[in-house]
């Protein structure tokens, strides 16, 4: 994929960021006829969107996040029509152990089913029957035949192209710097390779999103998380749904093999801002106690080290880091590779070809932004997407480009405004 240099003076929107929510954006305003250009500091989708394990959920979703989820299961296949990104609808199973976790999951459904999920409560055999390899007892499942994946590796190149075709401009390996606002309005980007002026301006950062956005004086909380992940070469488990086993996860490849992680498999690193945001972040540590762990690491000094305010006429930091390529965390995926393999003996046979890792952006509520500024006219957030952000990128991409065009937003966004936590 060849990447354009030449900049025009102006364009309508300027994105932030080539993850899947600034390219599903700038799609879905390419389409509308809306000039856009989309500036990536390093390759697309080099941060988070290659590196998760791409399951496409409805499934555990919190409620308001569950019709941007109905929503952007229906985009996907619409996508996949149109260009390969690996989406499959093969299913996505939530195991149960015992009674409580049946409960949650019932108490859960209850709920979602009023916003339209479909999903059902498995007892014992019906769960027995869909996972015949399985040497555990599981006491039951929540089931979603409508749920799937698409592959990371491919997917955001692949609504990338569509975008290309409908017009968006891309530019990769262009940091943006910074902005600046003519009477308190977000009007000209300035990038490592000159600027140009828009009329609206979206960061879809990821994990840089709360430097960039505080660089312009407006208080972004998020944090990362390092999450790990591995891949086996191809094999036949004879297991093709995504299977959530709470100290274990595991989905089948198009590549024939099978991605694997477990939720704690993350690290919550120690820096400058966990001790700024704690007042926020606290509950939120306190509830995912079991399955993030906290510790101090040398990220500490990386962040103390990045400055919080500079300026945009010289080298930045998303220059200096090109791509946040944290080590995985190897204890993590040791422990879920041995609890599948426990729970799926037939994986003894498989043979590890990868471990990556990859830092997840996070907020106090574990709910994205998905909203304009209200401090600075002209600029939209669609960031902190807390570790589900890839399922429901088309569907939030299209939002972003419905209130950017100040048109009604196809879902309620009322839970995703920034000034949520103010
Ligand atoms: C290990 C792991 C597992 C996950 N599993 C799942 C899953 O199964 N399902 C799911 O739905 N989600 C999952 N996620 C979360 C999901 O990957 C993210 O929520 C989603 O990819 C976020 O997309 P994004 O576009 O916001 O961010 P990103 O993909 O991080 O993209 C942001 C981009 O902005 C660029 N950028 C930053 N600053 C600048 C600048 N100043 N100028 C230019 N470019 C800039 C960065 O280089 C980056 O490429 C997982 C994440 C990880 C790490």
């Amino acid at each position: 994929m060849t990447t354009q240099t030449k900049f025009p003076a102006t364009v309508d929107v300027a994105i932030i960021g080539g993850g899947i929510i600034g390219v599903s954006t700038a799609l879905a305003l390419a389409r509308a006829g809306v000039r856009c250009a989309l500036f990536e500091k390093g390759a697309l989708a080099c941060e988070q969107s290659s590196r998760n394990w791409g399951w496409v959920r409805t499934l555990g979703r919190d409620l308001p996040e569950v019709p941007l989820a109905l929503r952007a299961n229906q985009l996907w296949r619409d996508i996949q029509d149109q260009v390969e990104v690996g989406y499959r609808r093969n299913g996505l199973v939530y195991l149960q152990e015992n009674d409580s976790d049946a409960a949650e999951h019932e108490s859960w459904l209850a709920k979602a089913r009023a916003y339209g999920v479909e999903a059902d409560m498995l007892g014992r055999e019906a769960a027995l029957r869909l996972l015949p390899s399985s040497s555990r007892a599981w006491t039951g499942a929540l089931y979603s035949a409508a749920d799937g994946v698409a592959e990371p590796q491919i997917a955001t190149q692949g609504v990338a192209a569509l975008a290309r075709q409908a017009g968006a401009l891309i530019y990769e390996n262009c940091a943006v710097r910074g902005l600046e606002t003519s009477a308190g309005r977000a009007d000209t980007v300035i990038t490592e390779r000159g600027t140009l002026r828009a009329q609206a301006v979206l960061v879809a950062a990821g994990g840089w999103s709360r430097l960039f956005c505080g660089n312009l004086g407006v208080d972004f909380p998020q944090l990362k998380v390092r999450g790990s992940v591995l891949r086996t070469e191809p094999f036949d488990a004879g297991v093709s749904l995504a299977i959530n086993g709470r100290d274990f996860t595991c989905r089948k490849r198009a590549d024939g093999g099978y991605t694997v992680s477990q939720f704690s498999a993350s690290l919550a690193e120690l820096v400058p801002d966990s001790f700024r945001l704690m007042g926020k972040f606290l509950r939120t540590w306190i509830a995912n106690n079991s399955l993030v762990k906290i510790r101090f690491s040398k990220r500490f000094f990386e962040e103390l080290a990045t400055p919080r305010r500079f300026p945009a006429d010289r080298e930045t930091p998303y220059e200096r880091c090109r791509v946040l390529d944290p080590a995985p965390y190897a204890r993590g995926i040791d422990q879920a590779w041995a609890r599948l393999q426990h729970a799926f003996p037939v994986f003894q046979q498989a043979r590890i070809a990868q471990s990556w890792g990859g830092y997840i952006d996070v907020t106090p509520d574990a709910m994205p932004v998905i909203a304009p500024v209200a401090a600075v006219p002209g600029l939209y957030l669609a960031s902190g997407f807390s570790g589900h952000g890839f399922g429901i990128g088309p569907a939030v991409g299209e939002t972003m480009a419905a209130l950017i065009q100040g048109n009604a937003a196809p879902v309620d966004i009322r839970p995703f405004r920034l000034e949520r936590y103010a």
